[in-house]
């Protein structure tokens, strides 16, 4: 074993038992996404460092610890995106997407943070990101919460709750962060070496913290709603009634944030108690400030990011339904005839039938252990034929997955016959692996 590589720590592979559950997710998404009018855009996974030192800023813990960066062979700086929203300003900057134009956009690939790896949490891990340009309303934020719930609700997953907070504008936020530090510093001791080290860096973080004892002592601290401007205030009222008008359930919390300057407004997270502490599964807000910030014309932007593994680990939990990618059919045929005449009956049958699964034996063997093979494939019959089938112009049918008797059927009426018994949209649950 020594000898043989292994995949960098913290980075997965994706078995095939594991993909089709991958691939629901992301149709799923696909759908969701064309029934609000969102168009996909792709961008490289890999960019100028400068561009994620700008927009994240330097002093988040994605900029100071968790980037892969590496020179080139021309010398520049790159790194492997660690999120999608910079990329996607940038982007949209640089074709001129966004010049007096809203976009409704989407991407969805592989990021790469240099993190600590544990359950829910990777080196490399799946981001769908969704980000909206061009539109500063609440109507807008809020058709975000509602196509998200939406989406869970396409997926069969329960009990994410939405939690809300609004950060107000750039200018009310400084001044909470004044309050902020002030009566932080006033319990500098009280606070954890990691909270001290924010309250340098990047305070409105230490909301964020997980440590019990800093979230006692905010008990008492300055509370953002206080300084909150009076448009802002009306823009999360507003947004408040729609997702109430729509029946979207939220929890307000006054401590959500998200720790970079150009965040404002709306911030919102979609957590779930069922994944221990890796427990947010999309996370977003409004970034009004960041295209002017990269160069761009102001415009105003708003978005999210769900991670996928968190996802498809809810999904295993909850032991949803999703649709079944197993062959319906397994050919089985023995003997040089029946192998000729199987292969070009399985073309006929795709050809009449275009969503019918078939897996064809390759590779001759015994009917045993063709069955065997038929069997693990998780397909629902075994098509079989031997010569004397050939010589009837019949195909045998065995169930697989019931009991049921070994029928015989006409080659000529085999598609009429799969299109009454068999139909493209079976499901299993996730933990039925195969
Ligand atoms: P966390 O607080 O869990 O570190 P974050 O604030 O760094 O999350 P974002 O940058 O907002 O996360 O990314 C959006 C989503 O992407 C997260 O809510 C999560 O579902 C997912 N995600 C982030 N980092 C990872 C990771 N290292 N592995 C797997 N999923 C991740
Ligand atoms: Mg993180």
């Amino acid at each position: 074993m020594s000898n043989t590589l292994q995949a960098i720590r913290g980075m997965n592979d994706i078995l095939p038992e594991q993909t089709p559950v991958w691939q629901f997710v992301e149709d799923t998404l696909r759908a969701v996404l064309a029934a609000y009018g969102y168009r996909e855009i792709r961008m490289p996974v890999v960019e100028k460092t400068e561009l994620f030192k700008r927009s994240i800023g330097e002093v988040t813990d994605i900029v100071e610890k968790e980037m892969y960066t590496f020179t080139d062979r021309n010398g520049d700086s790159l790194t492997l995106r660690p999120e999608g929203t910079a990329s996607c300003v940038r982007a949209c900057i640089q074709h001129g997407l966004i010049n007096n134009q809203v976009q409704r956009l989407w991407y969805t690939g592989p990021m790469f943070r240099h993190e600590r790896p544990q359950k829910g949490r990777y080196r490399q891990f799946y981001q769908v990101g969704v980000e909206v340009f061009g539109l500063e309303g609440p109507d807008i934020d809020a058709e975000l919460l509602i196509m998200t719930a939406r989406l869970w609700k396409r997926l069969g997953l329960r009990d994410l709750v939405l939690q809300l907070n609004s950060l107000g504008t750039v200018e009310a936020r400084a001044a909470f962060k004044g309050a902020l530090v002030e009566y932080l510093q006033a319990h500098f001791e009280q606070l954890d070496a990691d909270s001290q080290r924010r309250l340098e860096t990047n305070p409105l973080r230490i909301l964020d913290s997980k440590n019990p004892d800093v979230q006692a002592l905010l008990g008492d601290a300055p509370r953002l709603s206080d300084y909150i401007d009076e448009d802002s205030k009306a823009h999360f009222d507003a947004l408040l009634a729609l997702l109430d008008a729509a029946g979207v359930d939220y929890e307000i919390n006054p401590r959500l944030v998200r720790g970079l300057d150009y965040y404002g407004r709306t911030v919102f997270e979609w957590v779930t108690d069922q994944l221990g502490a890796q427990g947010t599964v999309c996370a977003g807000g409004r970034y009004d400030a960041l295209v002017d910030y990269l160069g761009g014309k102001a415009t105003p932007a708003v978005g999210f990011a769900m991670g996928l593994e968190r996802l498809i680990a809810l999904l295993e939990n909850q032991q949803a339904v999703f649709p079944d990618s197993a062959p319906h059919l397994y050919l089985v045929a023995m003997g040089d005839t029946a192998q000729r005449e199987g292969l070009l009956m399985a073309e006929r049958l795709r050809d009449a039938l275009p969503w019918l699964r078939i897996q064809t034996h390759c590779g001759g063997g015994s009917f045993k252990s063709q069955f065997k093979k038929a069997d693990r494939s998780g397909a629902r019959y075994a098509l079989v034929i031997g010569e004397d089938e050939v010589a009837r112009g019949e195909a045998g049918i065995k169930p697989l997955r019931d009991r049921g008797e070994q029928q015989s059927v006409a080659f000529t009426d085999l598609a009429g016959y799969f299109a009454e018994t068999l139909s493209d949209n079976t499901t299993r649950r996730v933990s039925d692996g195969r």
